[in-house]
């Protein structure tokens, strides 16, 4: 049986960054993922100003730098214009070939085609044959994570999310879209790609169930004439119950950890930063992370944001317009931009 220093169960943003902060401490290290290719993901694929501050992402990857954007209520829209970008978008599958051609190849090894399908006693089971053994279990496995279940932590919070990419080239058309009676306290938005737009919206289930979601999206597309006959359809949770990243020798990071935002679905910059400083953590046991306090705190704010739209009710459209005059308030304007960008 083989041994590793560190698996990580999953290439996705959290997994490949915490390959990349622990492959320069020279440990051994196993990345499996069950896809057969790096990268692609159910993403809007926006990316947060933080992000690109946390790495040095080449400008070749951002296919739209989102300084125009429009926030719409039922009675009121919001064009705001700012000086500079406060979101990127990205293409997922890009982004991940590019994580993963940074990862020093010496001491890494990723395996594509490798579900982690058992947890045992320091050792796992790759698709139902293969036993590896480790000294530290990451789990970056997303949203339904393998790793998760077997630290038996239910996911209590979640978004479900529906997403139609059109295609559409030229567009740089970016929107965020309030509105109750469609998507009760979630929302939708409107997101520019190379080649497509991504169209999607989110709501946690518990608050409005995903059936009245679907009718509530499609709706909203017929009224607002969006051609989806060519369109690809995906659908996939967001888990924003975060309930710890440190159990023993087995960490969860990203999304297995719920590290998500409740309220608008972030969690790109989540996943890089939890497998940064997991990452850290491992190359040494008394590291206090920081950055961990700072995304847990952000995410606790965007929960209150998000208990206030839930809990105003019949009264929820009359707040949505109340926050979009406010954005006419350079001073709001810029809190509200630079607290979530
Ligand atoms: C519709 C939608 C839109 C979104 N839009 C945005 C956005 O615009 N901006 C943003 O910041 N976030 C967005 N998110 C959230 C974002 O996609 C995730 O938070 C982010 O990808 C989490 O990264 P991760 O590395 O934790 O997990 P993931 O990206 O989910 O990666 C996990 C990896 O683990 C692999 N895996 C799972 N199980 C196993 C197993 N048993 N064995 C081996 N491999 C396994 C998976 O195949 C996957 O590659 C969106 C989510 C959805 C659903």
């Amino acid at each position: 049986m083989k041994h590793y220093d560190v698996i990580i169960v999953g290439a996705g943003p959290a997994g490949l960054r915490c390959a990349e902060v622990l492959g320069k401490s020279g440990k051994s290290i196993l990345i499996l993922e069950k896809k057969s290719v790096i990268g692609p993901k159910v993403c809007a694929g926006g990316l947060t100003r933080k992000a690109l501050e946390l790495m040095d992402i080449p400008e070749n990857l951002l296919e739209y730098k989102i300084s125009n954007s429009i926030i719409r209520a039922p009675g009121n829209t919001h064009y705001g214009t700012l000086p500079d970008p406060v979101i990127y978008m990205i293409d997922r599958h890009q982004f991940g070939q590019w994580q993963a051609s940074k990862l020093n190849k010496s001491n890494i090894e990723i395996r594509i085609h490798s579900k982690l399908s058992k947890i045992q006693e320091n050792k796992i089971i790759i698709n139902g044959q293969e036993e590896c053994s480790y000294t530290y279990l990451v789990g970056a496995d997303g949203a339904n994570s393998f790793v998760r279940k077997h630290l038996k932590l239910p996911v209590k919070k979640k978004l479900v999310t529906l997403q139609y990419k059109i295609p559409v080239t030229g567009s740089d058309r970016f929107e965020l879209i309030l509105n109750s009676g469609f998507f009760n306290s979630g929302y939708a938005w409107i997101f520019p790609h190379k080649s497509f737009l991504s169209v999607g919206c989110a709501v946690d289930p518990k608050y409005f169930p995903a059936q009245k979601l679907k009718i509530g999206f499609h709706k909203w597309l017929e009224q607002n004439n969006f051609n989806i006959a060519q369109a690809k359809y995906e659908s996939f949770p967001v888990n924003y119950d975060y309930q710890g990243y440190a159990f023993g020798n087995i960490f969860l990071a990203g999304e297995a950890a719920g590290l998500a935002s409740g309220l608008t679905g972030e969690g790109i910059y989540q996943a890089l930063v939890s497998g940064e400083e997991i990452a850290k953590l491992i190359i040494d046991k008394n590291y206090v992370s920081k950055p961990m306090i700072e995304i847990l705190n952000y995410n606790k704010i965007q929960l209150r944001i998000l208990q206030v739209f839930y809990f105003a009710g019949p009264f929820r459209n009359s707040l949505y317009n109340l926050i979009i005059k406010l954005f006419q308030s350079k001073f709001v304007n810029e809190k509200i931009i630079n607290g979530f960008s």
